[in-house]
């Protein structure tokens, strides 16, 4: 099979031919159909995830078609169409027992890492990760539902209980994954206010539904916030920055406000006044990616036209490199993705 691997930690990648890879118990050979490209595979790339050594085909947000059954495997048929979670969970422990898998006790990893990933055009998925991808939703918004849209759903209803009426700031928002929160708040009936650099990710917030869209190194994010809520504050933040706009955030979250961590690229250390948490009843928490029933439910709203899936760009596997390049220099904005 065709397939793109990285040799070593800050190498090139190497389309190669390899050998189809056999699925073992529980697991089923894809077929590949598209794969999505995240910020989190040049991570991998620079070598700042600990446990991802090369050599790995990397590619973690995947969907493609049932090529082939693992022993046991009695829930899937050949040819279905399937898209897929990113995690590697046990499936019996008591956190995966009640629904909780992103928590799993046993946690083995990642698509992509622990396993070989979707930059080929076959690879093994456990049966427990796939949910039936319908005929009306294309393969390269299949590979973007888990990570991009299943996050702040996950986020929003089993972490911050977003209720209508609500205002929301978001930051990252013109990303990947925060365009479809913005999608998910405006659709729940928060209003949003969005935070990211350029004007290319806020024009592109606006178009997702942000009710305004700020630029922190030209206005003061908690000013702003504060002007937008009549000096009350938010009552929610979505951050999926990190540690670097958690600060200017807090500033701007009002009484019994919730703020919800999923992104920590800027660095994960800040710090709070106890006082101000029992003061205001604040609620800061953190959420993990996506549960196999949420990603299912991800699908019935594709389905239904009620989140419409941002593809910046669809790409052969080929070009993968040139769009590693881009998204280094941080000019996408939405979700990029390689069909297979
Ligand atoms: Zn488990």
């Amino acid at each position: 099979m065709k397939a793109l691997l990285l040799e070593e930690i800050n190498g090139p990648l190497l389309l190669k031919d390899l050998p189809t890879p056999e699925p073992g118990p529980g697991e089923v050979l894809l077929r590949v159909k598209a794969c999505a490209v995240d910020q989190f595979d040049l991570k991998i790339r620079s070598g700042k995830v600990p446990h991802a050594r090369p050599p790995i085909i990397l590619g973690h947000e995947i969907a493609g078609e049932v090529a082939a059954l693992g022993p046991g495997v009695t829930t899937w048929t050949v040819g279905q169409r399937v898209t897929s979670t990113l995690y590697l969970t046990c499936g019996r422990c008591r956190k995966c027992q009640i629904g909780r898998e992103t928590i799993c006790e046993n946690f083995v990893g990642y698509l992509g890492i622990q396993t070989p990933g979707g930059y080929a055009e076959y690879t093994t998925v456990p049966e427990l990760n796939l949910v039936e991808l319908p005929e009306s939703i294309p393969f390269s918004q299949g590979a973007i539902l888990a990570n991009a849209i299943g996050t702040p759903l996950h986020a929003f209803t089993k972490r911050m209980r977003l209720q209508p009426g609500e205002r929301i700031i978001i930051t990252g928002a013109g990303g990947g994954v925060g365009l479809h929160a913005i999608q998910l708040a405006c659709m729940m009936g928060a209003m949003v206010m969005a935070v990211d650099l350029g004007p290319a990710k806020l024009k592109a917030a606006r178009e997702n539904g942000a009710d305004l869209a700020v630029d922190p190194t030209e206005q003061n994010v908690a000013d702003v916030a504060r002007d937008w809520t009549g000096g009350q504050g938010v009552e929610a933040i979505l951050e999926l920055t990190g540690a670097a706009t958690i600060p200017t955030n807090l500033e701007a979250l009002g009484k019994g406000g919730r703020m919800v961590i999923v992104g920590f690229h800027t660095g994960s250390e800040f710090s709070v006044q106890a006082s101000q948490m029992v003061a205001n009843e604040w609620e800061i928490l953190g959420s993990r990616n996506v549960t196999k029933r949420e990603l299912a439910e991800v699908v019935a709203l594709v389905q239904a036209g009620r989140i419409n899936p941002v593809i910046s760009g669809v790409h052969r596997l080929e070009e993968a490199e040139a769009i590693h390049a881009r998204l280094g220099r941080q000019e996408i904005s939405g979700r990029v993705v390689l069909e297979i």
